[in-house]
């Protein structure tokens, strides 16, 4: 991707920071009556999803092509530009027939390469060109999210962006998809030519965190958003708790400090942001390693065994220090580090043998 060109020549950076619309197409009231508001608040883009992809059967699968001819009235009356989802050749095919003007490529899709490659061949086959927007997969796997791009762009599509909505967890978490910052952050720095775009409405899943998602999103130099706008958000028939009015959307819109992203320490500022995120997995990483210590304490403590095997800590060093070694890091730092995570985990098999907080 060596050509990469910007996703919307015809607008500002300005005009082109914002893409909003609601999660779904549902009816063609709720999309005029939304897509008049955010023109009126200055919105050049107008998103919504027309196939929806569900967790689960049976809930609301979208409209399907009738929602594009709404779309259409949308142009037609406030002149916005037009973004839905795609997610298979036919889908493909409705969107280039009725003109849309962007197209996006959802997380579940972009983790599959059939469904990427039958896009990509459908947009080649039609000569189109359309710039394609490319989520991150549901996974955090940064090669599988630039290799859907590379299928896109491989089919003559060079106006590309990426959007970053955040990555699928197990179990209940502040974000409804964890940022992982460090991932876009990286995508950055591989390609730094390529616009990336932060959705602050699938990476919250809240309405509280648009806002402060938003303002991260600029401080990292994300070069836009795309945020979900509905004229009546709680009674939304897709994603209700993360949607907001368009002036909720106005209103934090204005609040949003966007940052010169052309200074020169830019570089330097990312390459923070990536140790920041890396720190974050270190800790991560500590934490896990230190609850399985609590089990170890458990065990011991079911068995009267003692928390400190000789034997056992010699090894741990010797393998580690050598590994370390070999991985490119001083022998002495690597003792100090291993000396500390070994004192902290006795620490805790301590607390979970007695029962209590170790005396110090
Ligand atoms: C959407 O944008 O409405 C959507 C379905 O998003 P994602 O693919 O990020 O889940
Ligand atoms: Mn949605």
């Amino acid at each position: 991707m060596t050509d990469i060109q910007p996703i919307f020549p015809q607008l500002t950076d300005r005009q082109s920071l914002v893409i909003a619309g609601p999660c779904s197409a549902e009816t063609r009231e709720q999309v005029l009556d939304t897509a008049r508001q955010l023109a009126q608040y200055g919105i050049k883009v107008f998103r919504a999803g027309i196939w929806k992809p569900r967790t689960k059967p049976g809930g609301f699968e979208g409209v399907g092509s009738e929602g594009l001819e709404w779309m259409r009235e949308v142009r037609e009356e406030t002149g916005m530009l037009l973004a839905t989802e795609v997610a298979n050749r036919h889908h493909v095919e409705e969107a280039l027939k009725a003109g849309i003007d962007v197209l996006w490529i959802g997380a579940r899709t972009t983790a599959n390469p059939f469904a990427v490659q039958e896009i990509a061949d459908t947009l080649a086959e039609h000569g189109a060109n359309v710039p394609v927007m490319v989520k991150n997969p549901v996974n955090p796997d940064l090669e599988l999210w630039i290799g859907a791009m590379q299928r896109i762009y491989n089919a003559g599509i060079h106006r590309i962006g990426a959007i970053h909505r955040g990555f699928s967890s197990y179990g209940k978490h502040l974000y409804r998809n964890m940022p992982e910052w460090h991932i876009p952050v990286e995508l950055r720095l591989r390609y730094p030519s390529l616009p990336i775009v932060c959705d602050p409405s699938h990476i919250g899943g809240k309405r509280e965190l648009i806002a402060p998602l938003s303002q991260q999103a600029m401080d990292m130099g994300f070069n836009g958003l795309i945020v979900e706008s509905h004229c009546s958000p709680d009674s939304a028939w897709s994603d209700a708790a993360q949607q907001i009015t368009p002036e909720i959307l106005n209103f934090i819109l204005g609040t949003l400090v966007v940052r010169d992203s052309k200074q020169t320490t830019e570089s330097l500022q990312l390459l923070r942001q990536h140790i920041d995120g890396i720190d974050n997995e270190l800790l991560e990483v500590l934490s896990k390693r230190m609850g399985i210590s609590r089990q170890i304490g458990q065990y011991k403590r079911e068995h009267r065994m003692s928390a400190v095997q000789a034997g056992r800590y010699n090894d741990i060093m010797r393998s580690r220090i050598k590994l370390g070694e070999e991985m490119g890091m001083g022998a002495e730092f690597l003792r100090t580090l291993f000396l500390a995570i070994h004192d902290e985990s006795v620490r805790q098999q301590i607390e979970v043998i007695n029962d209590r907080k170790p005396i110090d």
